[in-house]
C-alpha cells in the first residue's frame, strides 16, 4: 500500500502549496482539511446558526456532505451538499470563525471520521493542523512547516489582493495571530508538531524548494 504523508502546521505556513505539489509528484491525492473546517463554516454562517451552538454544529457536520474534485486547472475543487464553494469558504467571514467552529469536539470527530476515511487506502497527501498528531499518528512521513508571523502574513496578504479582496497587511497579520492562537490553545487536537515530525521553517525557502526537500526525506525513509 502507498504510505500516506501529512503535512501540518499554522496559517500561512506554505502548507497548502507544497502539499499540492508533493502530491502531485508523486501522484497521490492531495486532501485540504482546513477546506472542509471552512465548508461547514460557511454552512453554519449561510443557515444564521448560532456559532456557540456546538450541539447544533455537530449535528450539522454529520449531515454535511464534503467533497473534493481536482479540476484540470490544477485547482481542487470543494464542494458542500453538492454545492461548489470554493471561492466562497476563503471569505473574510469564514477565515475569521472557522477556528470557532474547529475547536467543537462534535464537528472534529465527525470530519475526522471522513478523513480517516478519505486515506483508508493509503497514497493521500493530507494538509491540516493535527494529522500527524491525531488524524493520520500512523503516517510514516509527518512534516510541520512552520514560518515567520511577518512572513506569513505577507503571503496570505498577498494571495488575498490578487483574488481582488480589499484587505491591509495589518488585518491579515491580526487574524492570522487570533487563529494561530486558538488553534494551538483549543482542548481537542491542538496545533502542535508531531513528535516523529520533521520541522521546517520556510520563512526564507520557496515552496519549491520546500518541495524538494520533502521528496527527498520521502524518499530516503521508504
Ligand atoms: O488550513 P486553513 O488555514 O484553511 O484552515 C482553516 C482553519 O481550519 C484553521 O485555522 C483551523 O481552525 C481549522 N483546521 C483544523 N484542523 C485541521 C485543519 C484546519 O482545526 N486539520
Amino acid at each position: 500500500m502507498r504510505d500516506n504523508v501529512a503535512i501540518d502546521g499554522p496559517a500561512g505556513a506554505g502548507k497548502s502549496t507544497v502539499a499540492r505539489q508533493v502530491a502531485e509528484k508523486l501522484g497521490y491525492l492531495y486532501i485540504d482539511t482546513g477546506a472542509m473546517y471552512r465548508a461547514l463554516t460557511w454552512k453554519a454562517l449561510s443557515q444564521g446558526l448560532n456559532l456557540a451552538d456546538e450541539e447544533g454544529l455537530s449535528a450539522l457536520a454529520a449531515s454535511t456532505s464534503l467533497e473534493f474534485k481536482p479540476l484540470a486547472s490544477g485547482v481542487t475543487a470543494v464542494f458542500c451538499d453538492g454545492r461548489d464553494v470554493t471561492m466562497e469558504i476563503r471569505s473574510p467571514e469564514v477565515s475569521q470563525k472557522v477556528s470557532r467552529v474547529a475547536a467543537i469536539p462534535g464537528v472534529r470527530r465527525e470530519l475526522v471520521k471522513h478523513q480517516r476515511k478519505m486515506a483508508a487506502g493509503g497514497g493521500v497527501v493530507m494538509d491540516g493542523r493535527d494529522i500527524g498528531t491525531y488524524v493520520l499518528p500512523e503516517a510514516p512521513h509527518k512534516f510541520f512547516l512552520t514560518a515567520s508571523l511577518e512572513e506569513r502574513a505577507r503571503r496570505r496578504w498577498r494571495e488575498l489582493v490578487n483574488q481582488g479582496q480589499g484587505v491591509t497587511m495589518e488585518q491579515v497579520r491580526e487574524e492570522i495571530a487570533e487563529r494561530d492562537r486558538r488553534d494551538s490553545q483549543r482542548s481537542v487536537a491542538p496545533l502542535r508538531p508531531a513528535p516523529d515530525a520533521v520541522v521546517i521553517d520556510t520563512t526564507n525557502l520557496s515552496p519549491e524548494e520546500v518541495t524538494t526537500h520533502i521528496l527527498c526525506i520521502i524518499r530516503q525513509t521508504s
